[in-house]
């Protein structure tokens, strides 16, 4: 069990365990056992709450779900205490990253995801038209606007099977896209469904950064969502794009229906890959009408809190992106959630089809909090990967740590 010291002496010295290697004591409630917490704040403090017998800011992907349960589970303000100290000991938590999300292909999708208005299954209920792959130079175009309006992270989204359904002269435009976008220096995401092994070397040879490709909900649940692909395509296309050395951005959708049980596996799921992925959306569902889901209610802001700060717990140095469906979020909210862990917010008016927050709410919502942009591929605080999937040299790392410095 984690108890930290309040104004720890020790510095690094504790005798604790969990953090003596990971940071410099610095926190908050007193154990009973650190002899070296000042004696005269232990006696004014109750003892630390009992529930967080799980080990916190261990690397782990051996999690089992009843771990991940006791995760979840935890009452709430001492789940998002013990998130937020792990968030320091591997992020800079005033630090978060502004993605651009942009739909280069939109609608007529032959997948049936029951929440996503570009299906064409549905096609007649939400009047979505399907529309062609947008062109080079206007996605170009919205990805300069992006990098000029303080965005680091370019994510283009097109709503295929995946690229085996659509012509080489397509799947070469948006290797182009992929090429011509990294070259702004920004990150580059795609998410474009299934890839083949051959695809993603491809996409990895274009300069991708990251690719998205979502598990959505539990394995359990998976087939309330989608009838048209299993939960094992997902894994195998993350497999792929892991095998290509690509970033792996994976996450979920919380609000479809599911029950706790759901959140949790979905959870358990992403930190027990073979690797943690380093992006980890955190959506709250958007119910569009025409959908299946259109009458579901929305999930509310401290079910997402519970699922970010269980994700920032069981994968303590990813980046948690607060993603779809903050539009109805108070700023109180979202500032729990950054509390809790998030360190990424898509920015933008739309996210594919569906509203999102005002870039200018959001960079108010930045100053007022505190919060500093995150730069393109900020290495994590404790070394490591990049987000670009790759380790960085001290020599890469030091530029980085010293322009996060300046921010
Ligand atoms: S979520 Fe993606 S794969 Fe599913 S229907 Fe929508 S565009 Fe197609």
């Amino acid at each position: 069990m984690l108890r930290i010291a309040r104004s720890c002496l020790t510095a690094g010295a504790c005798t604790e365990g969990v953090l003596a290697a990971a940071l410099p004591c610095r926190n908050i409630w007193s154990s009973p056992t650190c002899h070296q917490a000042e004696p005269a704040l232990s006696d004014h403090v109750s003892a630390a709450p009992d529930s967080s017998s799980y080990p916190l800011g261990a690397i782990r992907t051996d999690w089992t779900r009843e771990e991940v349960t006791q995760v979840y589970d935890t009452p709430l303000l001492e789940l998002v205490f013990n998130a937020a100290t792990v968030h320091r000991m591997y992020n800079d938590p005033r630090m978060v990253q502004r993605c651009t999300l942009l739909s280069i292909k939109t609608g007529g999708c032959p997948e049936t995801c029951t929440y996503c208005s570009q299906s064409s299954s549905w096609r007649k209920e939400t009047g979505l038209k399907a529309e062609k792959l947008m062109d080079l130079e206007a996605v170009y175009e919205a990805a300069v606007r992006a990098r000029d309006s303080g965005s680091t992270r370019f994510c283009m989204g097109a709503a295929w099977r995946g690229p085996s359904q659509v012509g080489q002269g397509q799947w070469n435009r948006v290797l182009d896209m992929v090429s011509r976008i990294r070259g702004l220096g920004m990150e580059v995401c795609t998410t474009l469904g299934m890839l083949t092994p051959e695809q993603a070397k491809q996409l990895r040879e274009a300069g991708l950064t990251a690719y998205n490709h979502n598990l959505d909900t539990s394995p359990e649940y998976y087939s309330k969502i989608t009838s048209s692909r299993k939960y094992e395509d997902r894994l195998e296309t993350l497999d792929s794009v892991r095998k290509a050395g690509i970033s792996v951005c994976a996450g979920g959708i919380i609000g479809m229906g599911e029950a706790n049980m759901d959140r949790v596996g979905l959870l358990h799921q992403l930190a027990t890959l073979p690797e943690h992925p380093e992006s980890v959306p955190i959506n709250a569902l958007v119910a569009v009408k025409g959908t299946p889901l259109q009458d579901q209610a929305p999930p509310s802001a401290l079910d997402i809190i519970r699922c970010i700060a269980t994700a920032r717990i069981t994968m303590p140095r990813s980046v948690v992106r607060l993603s779809a469906g903050r539009l109805n979020f108070s700023r109180s909210d979202q500032a729990l959630c950054f509390m809790a862990g998030a360190n990424s917010i898509f920015d933008g008016d739309k996210l594919l089809t569906t509203p999102n927050n005002e870039r200018n709410e959001d960079l108010e919502m930045f100053e007022t909090l505190g919060l500093k942009s995150r730069p393109a591929f900020l290495p994590y605080a404790a070394g490591g990967a990049s987000s670009s999937g790759a380790s960085l040299q001290p020599e890469e790392a030091q530029p980085l740590q010293q322009a996060v410095a300046a921010a």
